[in-house]
């Protein structure tokens, strides 16, 4: 009966195959870096210095071959050749050049791609033709760390290991999954050292993206559910009673779970409930404000609810954003349609199952363009008062964020919300909703 946040063990799973082909691909980084500077292309070493000053120095040429010449041969050499500089294509008449792999270039013509400035060091990166600066190159190839921004290190295998999350590809150090970097709540990011997450004073940490469209008491959440409530309406699936709407801090809704006969407990963070006895909540009734990195100044109400119905009220943790609030919401009420329509004794895997598509399909119709139209087991969409209740469209950010939440439901570890999620998006696409739906009512599990 509970809304809660999706288990990241299956997140964990495909980050383990995403981390692994992240990993191979960095050694493989690792690799090529080492082979694109084998010690033939190096200008100069310490053994070496002196072949390569006599080889640079024209004038000083005849006295190659040296006493000690090493056993490759970096530079090319040819007294009688005709040279012409790669760099700028005209001719080495006199003074110094440089020879590379049958290659020569004026010393101001041998240039880094990455920065454009003539490389002078002993030793430079060679990828494919281009040349780069050692640094330049690392710059280029090296991942570097979205949270500490620094080059992520090497590990003890020294190879470049890092997190990456699945949807976000946000790219981080291990050490900060123990570190205490903050986590947003909602997205999952971690934070960046120069950008500042809003603690929301219960434990969770908003990131400022998530922050930009966070609903944050009852009164601002009544349009959303309306919505939601009109959304349900378009579908034939019309909820008459008035089941009361309430945002509630996180302990507020922990207490609620508790006092139902029904809740699951055992779930590691709830953020919505469809309540079917009577309590008293204490809802948000106004905002907090912005106060330093938190939020202060919340008021609180306590609201007796007294059962009409199967389904006393709908709570939703506050503090999230439009999208994730919208699908909790689209979620509760998808209970509460199956209580108040006397559906009976579901296993969980149905139940969560089928309302996580409702949820998933309500952000598909926010997110996804065109994709506003009804279901096709929808038979009285035609004379359907649903319509958007937002006001301009969502933003691209905002788009983003709806299409991680689709991903976190298609993607949850868990057997009830993501094996059930994942039963019923079939069943739904193969028969459709109503269909569905029919058949749950009758045998009280998916067609097959
Ligand atoms: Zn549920
Ligand atoms: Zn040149
Ligand atoms: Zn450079
Ligand atoms: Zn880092
Ligand atoms: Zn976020």
């Amino acid at each position: 009966m509970v809304w809660r946040a999706p288990a990241r063990s299956m997140d964990d799973n495909s980050r383990t195959n995403k981390e692994k082909e992240e990993l191979d691909r960095a050694i493989a980084l690792s690799l090529a870096e080492d082979l694109k500077r084998p010690k033939g292309y190096r200008w100069r070493t310490d053994q070496d210095e002196d072949l390569a000053r006599s080889l640079q120095d024209n004038s000083n040429s005849s006295s190659y071959p040296p006493k000690y010449a090493p056993s490759y041969a970096p530079w090319e050499y040819n007294p009688n050749s005709y040279r012409k500089c790669s760099g700028c294509n005209k001719d080495i008449v006199s003074g110094n050049y440089l020879g590379c792999m049958g290659t020569f270039f004026h010393p101001e013509c041998f240039l880094c791609r990455a920065c454009g400035v003539p490389i002078t060091e002993y030793e430079f990166s060679l990828s494919g033709n281009n040349t780069y600066h050692k640094s330049c190159f690392k710059e280029m190839t090296h991942p570097k760390c979205e949270v500490c921004h620094q080059f992520i290190p090497t590990n003890g295998a020294g190879l470049i290991e890092y997190r990456c999350h699945p949807f976000w590809s946000q790219k981080y150090c291990p050490a900060h999954e123990n570190d205490n970097t903050k986590r947003c709540c909602s997205c999952e990011r971690l934070e960046s050292r120069n950008a500042r997450y809003m603690s929301l004073g219960d434990g969770r940490s908003l990131c400022l993206e998530c922050m930009e469209s966070a609903i944050m008491d009852t009164g601002d959440c009544q349009p959303l559910y309306h919505s939601i409530r009109d959304y349900y309406e378009g579908m034939n699936m019309k909820i008459d009673q008035q089941v009361p709407m309430l945002l509630v801090e996180r302990h507020a809704l922990n207490e609620a779970i508790e006092g139902e006969k029904h809740g699951l407990h055992h779930m590691p963070e709830t953020r919505g409930l469809c309540l079917s006895e009577e309590q008293t909540v204490t809802s948000i009734l106004r905002r907090p404000k912005i106060g330093g990195r938190g939020l202060i100044g919340i008021r609180t109400h306590p609201q007796k609810l007294i059962r009409r119905c199967e389904v006393t009220a709908i709570l939703v943790i506050y503090g999230l954003p439009r999208l994730l609030t919208g699908a909790i919401l689209a979620h509760e009420l998808m209970h509460a349609w199956l209580r108040l329509k006397g559906y009976r004794n579901l296993t969980p895997e149905v139940e969560e199952g089928i309302c996580q598509v409702l949820s998933h399909m309500w952000l598909e119709s926010e997110v996804v363009p065109g994709s506003r139209n009804m279901p096709s087991t929808s038979t009285a969409s035609s004379s359907s008062t649903w319509s958007s209740s937002k006001k301009g469209g969502t933003s691209q950010a905002e788009s983003k964020l709806g299409e991680f939440f689709m991903h976190q439901i298609a993607h949850d570890a868990s057997p009830a919300y993501g094996g059930g999620f994942r039963a019923a998006y079939a069943a739904v696409n193969k028969y459709g909703l109503r269909s569905t739906l029919d058949h749950i009512r009758l045998t009280g599990n998916f067609p097959l």
